[in-house]
């Protein structure tokens, strides 16, 4: 007999043109979720993955700007086209309203724009969608993890406490909805000064601990690098602009776990 959870879990609708969907989760804004997500689709695709991006961040959407899109998708009447660059399909809030204008979303609008990114989007062909979420544990990780089948979740951070707290409710959520966590990243774990001496800003080895304390697996660190941001806001992230850079190599790193996970 199938209980009510696993029954449920069948009744969750996959993204349809893709065979992976991976969230890209955080605790708290301005960890470097949406950078993390951009640069390891670039990764992927680095590798030979066919790679969609779902900007969920309906809050504060930044695909448009870190890959410099600014035309508005096609749509057949049907469904909506995402749009192309750098071998990645795209898909934003941002690119059908206007960046600047602040938007107020209340529950069931969420759900719908979700609805219509996952359902109504000729995504196609592809391995892997990663879901750039919104930070914090609100109704859009709760309507994804509820009514699409995610393969999987990645939860950034930085490694100061106040930002850990929020990750172990992250954590506990994806938990109790059943979505598998791959592991925990720690962004901006250090900084190299031009004396090369590592200096640990935001304190040390509090994402590892956090993973083992909920036995999760530890995915690694990437260190404060000022070419991170300025390749990004330039409109073409660093794992694009340059694969040989340092950054770059570690989220092919990232990549390619990620792959082995599932290909
Ligand atoms: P979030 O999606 O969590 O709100 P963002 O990806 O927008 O965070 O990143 C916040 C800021 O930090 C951006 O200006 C980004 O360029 C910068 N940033 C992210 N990761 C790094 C890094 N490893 N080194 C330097 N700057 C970074």
């Amino acid at each position: 007999m199938i209980d009510q959870k696993t029954k449920k879990n069948f009744e969750k609708k996959p993204i349809i043109g893709t065979k992976y969907t991976i969230a890209i989760s955080s605790a708290k804004g301005g960890v470097g979720k949406s950078t993390f997500a951009t640069n390891l689709a670039l990764a992927l695709k680095n590798i030979g993955c066919k790679v969609g991006i779902l900007d969920a961040d309906i809050y504060g959407p930044s695909i448009p700007k870190m890959f410099d899109i600014n035309e508005k998708p096609k749509s057949d009447g049907q469904k909506l086209d995402p749009i192309t660059k750098y071998d990645i399909q795209c898909m934003s809030i941002g690119f059908l309203a206007d960046q600047q204008t602040p938007m107020i979303w209340r529950g069931p609008m969420v759900t719908s724009a979700i609805k219509t990114f996952t359902q109504k989007v000729n995504w196609k062909d592809l391995d892997f969608i990663i879901v750039d979420m919104p930070p914090g544990t609100g109704d859009t990780q709760l309507t994804f993890s509820q009514e699409i089948k995610m393969d999987g979740a990645i939860i950034v951070s930085t490694p100061q406490e106040v930002a850990l707290l929020d990750v172990k409710r992250g954590i506990k959520m994806f938990d109790k909805l059943g979505v598998k966590i791959l592991g925990l990243v720690d962004n901006m774990s250090f900084f190299i000064g031009d004396d090369g001496k590592k200096y640990k800003i935001f304190g040390e080895g509090g994402v590892k601990k956090t993973a083992e304390e909920f036995q999760k697996e530890f995915l690694g660190e990437i260190p404060i690098n000022p070419d991170v941001g300025k390749t990004s806001d330039e409109g073409k992230p660093i794992v694009e602009a340059s694969p040989e850079h340092e950054i770059s190599k570690i989220y092919l790193d990232f990549a390619n776990k990620i792959k082995s996970f599932y290909l």
